[in-house]
């Protein structure tokens, strides 16, 4: 299953499922009734599976979409079971929740439904699928990956033994799928590694992925500072030699985080304590970015780059000549994951897809 919720991390739901699918991708996965109805009025044909879950009041829209739909209780059931019919059941996908107490049937629960299902209580739905998710996929050594792994074990054989059906077993997700081979069952649930990001451990082969994603603006204007100059919104930076800033038209609406703002004025400099700026690349060489990152603008220091002019490709995310910057970098200065920054890229951001 290609998971392409949150436009798919930001990379652009439909396009990128399009692509998928011609590529013989067969599942695709979202979080909401919405996300999936976008992909079915653009068109894709293949099954989906909404993977979060939605209100019960939301079931008849829930099966107007003709999606396979993610039960997480008995009320959710009852409603999808009331919006469907004998001739056309509601395909379900039950998650049970085997340790991260978000969403989920709880596993105590598992033989009363099974027994359910083996009575047929619910005539207009059909049991398609069994799922759980991993709350520590990532940390290969974590005990609660074994620990989740049995309780999913558990369920399953409750609903063998009441000799219910289950075509598709679920678990794992990307860092499940490369890290544990018992977890991948009878579909893994792909998402960041699409895109070309993975979790790297001791001992375990990467996938060799590259990110598929590259943010790119130009510099729009250049201007010679003299020394002390302050930079942007409340001057947070102010030049310490004679420079050159670069002006680029791209900002915090656009998903650049504000705070890769890099002061050097106190009390600023104190409030987002950072040895070193984040950098932008321009022609190949690492430009600081400098000062607030504004809603629309930001500022790089060129004065180290010769021959930098209006117009010239700027790389936030990507590669230019030697120079690489992921997602995965920018993560680890805000101090939070590569998925948070390629979601957070808006849809003001103009989308250019390149086949290689
Ligand atoms: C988002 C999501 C995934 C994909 O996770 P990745 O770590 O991006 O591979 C898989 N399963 C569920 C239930 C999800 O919500």
């Amino acid at each position: 299953m290609a998971v392409v919720k949150a436009d798919a991390y930001g990379h652009g739901a439909v396009p990128v499922s399009k692509f998928l699918a011609s590529c013989g991708v067969e599942w695709f996965g979202v979080a909401t009734l919405e996300e999936a109805a976008a992909l079915r009025d653009a068109g894709l044909k293949r099954n989906i599976l909404v993977l979060g879950t939605f209100f019960p009041a939301q079931a008849r829209a829930a099966v107007e979409i003709n999606a396979r739909i993610t039960a997480s209780s008995v009320p959710h059931l009852e409603a999808l079971n009331r919006a469907g019919t004998p001739q056309k059941p509601v395909k379900v996908h039950l998650k049970f929740d085997t340790g991260m107490n978000r969403m989920g049937f709880s596993c105590e629960e598992s033989e009363k439904l099974a027994r359910r299902w083996a009575e047929r209580r619910w005539k207009n739905l059909r049991l398609e699928g069994i799922f759980t998710h991993l709350s520590s996929a990532e940390q290969i050594e974590a005990p609660s990956n074994r620990a989740q792994e049995d309780l999913f074990l558990r369920v399953l054989t409750t609903f063998e033994d009441a000799g219910v059906e289950v075509p598709l077993r679920h678990v794992a997700n990307s860092a499940g799928a490369s890290f544990h081979s018992t977890l991948r069952w009878d579909m893994v649930r792909a998402g960041i590694a699409l895109y070309g990001y993975e979790f790297r451990s001791r001992g375990i082969k990467p996938m060799g992925t590259a990110p598929a994603l590259s943010l790119k603006t130009r510099v729009l204007h250049l201007k010679r500072v003299p020394r002390n100059s302050p930079l942007g919104y409340n001057g947070t930076y102010r030049m310490r030699r004679p420079g050159v800033i670069a002006t680029l038209p791209i900002g915090y609406a656009d998903g650049v985080n504000r705070r890769l703002s890099f002061a050097n004025v106190k009390p600023y400099s104190r409030q987002n304590a950072r040895p070193e700026p984040m950098c932008v690349l321009i022609r190949g060489r690492r430009a600081p970015l400098v000062g607030r990152v504004s809603m629309d603008l930001i500022l790089a220091d060129v004065t180290e780059i010769p021959d930098v002019h209006v117009g010239d490709e700027v790389v936030l995310l990507g590669r230019s000549g030697s120079q690489v910057m992921t997602a995965e970098d920018w993560a680890s200065y805000l101090g939070t994951i590569s998925y948070e920054i390629l979601c957070a890229l808006s849809p003001r951001v103009y989308r250019v897809y390149v086949q290689h």
